[in-house]
């Protein structure tokens, strides 16, 4: 047995999740681990009929869960919180393993869930509609806020569980059962997350049967839910390709659709910055995760007259940067996830080079140690200007460098990429920093002053506009994505006037 696979197996036992995960049908999806590239597990896909099934039962289960009061459902979402507390460092790690993650960010994950735990368990005392004027005397106008139906999660590997726990979390204070496809790149965590999930449902006691289930499989799994007339709300993570087929499906059968897609996020390095500040936030959030966070920084846009100092600055971190097994103290840049994900990697930087661009780093190392993984160092390309590679997305630890020397330009810049997910400024400008988070500032849904691109709290809306796909999840008012909005108009007088002075007597 590998490495990788001798320290799954004791954690999948712990869960519970053992055996789903040593599937022989032939059709079962493969884990491997990104760390040595061999298989962890194999998970049996769903057929279409146990899909339908499994939804069936969500679906029911909707129907009692949607009259049970939201504190109550908030219990369960406090019991779920306090399993993943409990299973918090095998989590962590499973997610490390799974996905190639370094040890703190595999916590760290699983951390996000518990803070999302935390905020819905206070949700669900706080789902409030309003209370408004009236134009008719002896009326009352309110609004009120009701669960909405069976929500579908499609989730993507870089973040194999969080996604979910963002969703779930809400949707089930909501009032709503869910339904999970996660990532055919990682299974075992799904599975492990699922037993946490029915661990918190049997300690809660009257939970409805079929709350949270589990859709293992691939994208074809992924378009049962999107067709299936009854899930309400499909939340689907993942690259903008998916999101361009997803959306108009769901909507063709006038399904609510919530998109969290891909980023093309920048940072913009202004004469005054704080460069110790900007050098560490920029590092973490482009060589960070090896590049494979939807909030990943892409694109470096500096003033002229910071270029070459930043750059030697950036091009010394990156050379100190511990590339390694995640697993590993020290190591910061694990493994890309995969293959496809190196030879994409490998196209965007001959491409950039064919458009003018400067590479430094990108290379494959530890190949000897590591025949089956795939290890990087982190890429720095200075761009002569904005070209169609850089405008895409490639999901790996790439930064593009751009000069500017009037802060519009910076501004225009930014904003000319066709996603719109996160974006920060590294200025002591007031001027330049308030012009940046404006009207016609940033164009993200994620802008931020003297911090990097990602790693968001989850007490804000997360997600972004334009082919990031325009949904919110997480903090602030997400929630509402996951209810339907009644008004109300009550009339307690013993007339009955009608809107706009319209009269119609008989
Ligand atoms: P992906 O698009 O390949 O897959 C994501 C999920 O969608 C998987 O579960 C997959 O099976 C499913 N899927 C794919 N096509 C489908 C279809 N036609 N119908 C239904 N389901 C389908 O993405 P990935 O490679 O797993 O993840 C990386 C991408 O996800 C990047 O683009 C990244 O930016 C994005 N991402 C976005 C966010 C965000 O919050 N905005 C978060 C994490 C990842």
């Amino acid at each position: 047995m590998t490495r990788s696979a001798q320290l799954a197996t004791p954690l999948l036992e712990r869960f519970g999740v053992l055996a789903q995960a040593r599937a022989t049908a032939a059709d079962a999806l493969r884990a491997t681990s990104p760390i040595d590239g061999a298989e962890i597990g194999r998970v049996a896909p769903v057929t279409p009929e146990q899909a339908a099934e499994r939804i069936q039962r969500a679906r029911a289960a909707f129907l009692a869960w949607r009259t049970v009061p939201a504190p109550r459902r908030g219990e369960l979402v406090r019991l779920l919180g306090e399993e993943l507390r409990a299973a918090k460092d095998d989590l962590g790690a499973l997610v490390s393993i799974e996905t190639g993650k370094i040890r703190s960010e595999g916590l760290g994950e699983v951390q996000e869930m518990i803070d999302i735990c935390d905020f819905a368990v206070g949700l669900s005392r706080q789902l409030y509609g309003l209370t408004i004027a009236s134009e008719r005397p002896g009326h009352r106008m309110m609004e009120s806020w009701h669960p909405l139906g069976v929500v579908g999660v499609i989730s993507a590997f870089n973040f194999p569980v969080a996604v979910w726990s963002w969703n779930a979390a809400l949707a089930l204070v909501c009032g709503n059962p869910v339904v999970w496809k996660p990532s055919e790149k990682t299974p075992l965590t799904a599975l492990a997350v699922q037993a946490l999930f029915e661990r918190a449902a049997a300690r809660f006691g009257d939970a409805p049967e079929g709350l949270s289930q589990l859709l293992p499989g691939g994208r074809e799994v992924g378009e049962l839910l999107v067709d299936s007339p009854e899930v309400a709300l499909v939340s689907a993570t993942g690259s903008t390709r998916m999101g361009r087929e997803v959306g108009p499906r769901v909507a063709r059968r006038f399904g609510r659709v919530l998109l969290e897609l891909g980023g093309n996020n920048a940072v913009i390095v202004a004469p005054t910055a704080d460069l110790d500040l900007a050098v560490r936030g920029i590092v973490f959030a482009a060589a960070g995760t090896a590049g494979q966070r939807c909030t990943t920084t892409r694109r470096l846009i500096v003033h002229r007259s910071l270029a070459d100092t930043l750059m030697q600055r950036l091009q010394a971190a990156y050379a100190r940067l511990p590339v390694g097994d995640p697993l590993e103290d020290g190591t910061l840049v694990g493994p890309l996830v995969d293959q496809a994900a190196f030879d994409a990697m490998q196209a965007a930087l001959r491409a950039a080079e064919a458009q003018g661009g400067q590479v430094s780093g990108g290379e494959r190392v530890l190949a000897q140690q590591y025949p089956d993984a795939w290890y990087v160092r982190p890429a720095i390309v200075r761009m002569p200007r904005q070209t169609d590679t850089v405008r895409q997305e490639t999901f790996a630890p790439i930064l593009y460098v751009l000069e500017y020397e009037h802060f519009e330009d910076a501004i225009a810049l930014q904003n000319d990429v066709p996603q719109g997910l996160s974006s920060a400024i590294f200025s002591n400008d007031v001027r330049e920093t308030e012009a940046f988070l404006a009207a016609d500032g940033s164009d993200c849904g994620i802008a931020n002053v003297n911090i990097g691109t990602s790693g968001a709290e989850i007490g804000g809306a997360f997600g972004g506009d334009k082919e990031t796909g325009g949904g919110r999840e997480s903090g602030s008012d997400a929630w509402k994505a996951y209810m339907r909005r009644a008004t109300n108009t009550i009339n307690y007088s013993r007339e009955l006037p009608l809107a706009q002075g319209v009269r119609f007597e008989v």
